[in-house]
């Protein structure tokens, strides 16, 4: 199999773009795919400070590692769940990752703060990974708005975006849709939301993250087996397999045809808390309930900015020549 650009031995098939690249060359499509992206969307600019958030997986390293590449001006925020093994390596992965690669890196503890997953699970009656999920979504906004960034960067791929467009279809949830997208503006209380990675696939991303050499969490969070998005995927795969292209026509149809007509629907009007000012549909928002349930302290912006809890690692001076 030749490199559909430069005829040299290709590494990687990709028969949804009808190609196959060696790995020069699939560098190349990954970084024009995410330049596309960022363009069409008009997601960010040379002027922003992005930040990237950093599970310690292939696809938030790979973002970053892109987005350095393209020049933008990035700093990662690892958020440590406090999950045993997990959470460890995936802290490990990308402290290890940012130092080598000259990215300032800042990661925020849960457990100082009350709310280490394993506990917050021993007390929630709703599945972990949604309180999980709505936990990080709250502190990497406010850590990017308390910070000084414009933009929130996070390492979804087409799989990521397709399962839950599907999901969210086969519920017709009308508020989730509107909200989907690569792209979800600033609006007070929220800073920009960009997914630059949404048109590579998993796969692409895994490739890119090996050829990158990146090392990949080794560890995986041991409540995953209870997330529902894999179902989805699965069968988008399935369709994928028998289709190739399908799931990026399926997502670039839903932006250009079926958004607007949910976005237009309306969303539910948003107030802000009355603890923490973030914007919430109810009087007190999600995490400072669970801030309340689990006994933790209310004071979220001090919380946020205590050394005992945010340790701010300014590594990219010690990071080493690639
Ligand atoms: S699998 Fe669920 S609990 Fe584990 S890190 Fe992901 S969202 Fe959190
Ligand atoms: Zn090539
Ligand atoms: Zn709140």
């Amino acid at each position: 199999m030749k490199c559909t650009r430069c005829r040299a031995e290709a590494a990687v098939a990709l028969p949804s773009h009808h190609s196959a690249f060696c790995p020069e060359c699939f560098l190349l499509f990954c970084r024009r795919m995410v330049e596309r992206a960022i363009h069409d969307h008009a997601m960010c600019t040379s002027e922003d400070r992005v930040l990237v958030a950093l599970s310690g997986g292939k696809d938030s390293l790979s973002l970053a590692w892109l987005l350095k590449e393209l020049g933008y001006t990035i700093a990662g925020l690892h958020i440590d769940l406090g999950i045993p093994g997990a959470s460890p390596v995936a802290r490990r992965i990308t402290e290890s990752f940012c130092s080598r690669h000259g990215i300032p890196l800042s990661v925020l503890e849960m457990e100082p703060l009350g709310l280490g997953m394993v506990e917050v699970r021993q007390r929630i009656r709703r599945p972990i990974c949604s309180v999980c999920g709505q936990t990080k979504r709250y502190f990497f906004n406010r850590f990017a708005l308390d910070n000084g960034f414009t933009v929130l960067a996070t390492g979804h791929n087409l799989d990521d975006e397709t399962s839950r467009l599907l999901a969210n279809l086969l519920r017709w949830d009308t508020a989730f849709l509107a909200d989907q997208g690569p792209v979800l503006s600033a609006q007070e209380g929220f800073v920009r939301k960009i997914k630059p990675l949404y048109r590579l696939s998993e796969f692409e991303t895994a490739n890119l993250s090996f050829l990158l050499g990146i090392e990949t969490a080794s560890a995986p969070c041991p409540y995953s087996a209870k997330a529902t998005f894999p179902v989805y995927k699965a069968l988008l795969a399935d369709l994928e397999d028998r289709q190739p292209g399908r799931k990026l026509q399926f997502y670039e149809g839903f932006l250009k045809h079926g958004r607007q007509h949910f976005a237009a629907q309306g969303k539910t009007p948003l107030s802000f808390c009355r603890r923490c000012g973030s914007p919430t549909s109810t009087e007190i928002c999600g995490v400072c309930r669970l801030r309340e349930m689990m006994g933790a302290p209310a004071e979220v912006m001090i919380a946020i900015s205590s050394p005992a809890v945010l340790r701010t690692q300014d590594v990219s001076g010690s990071a080493e020549k690639e």
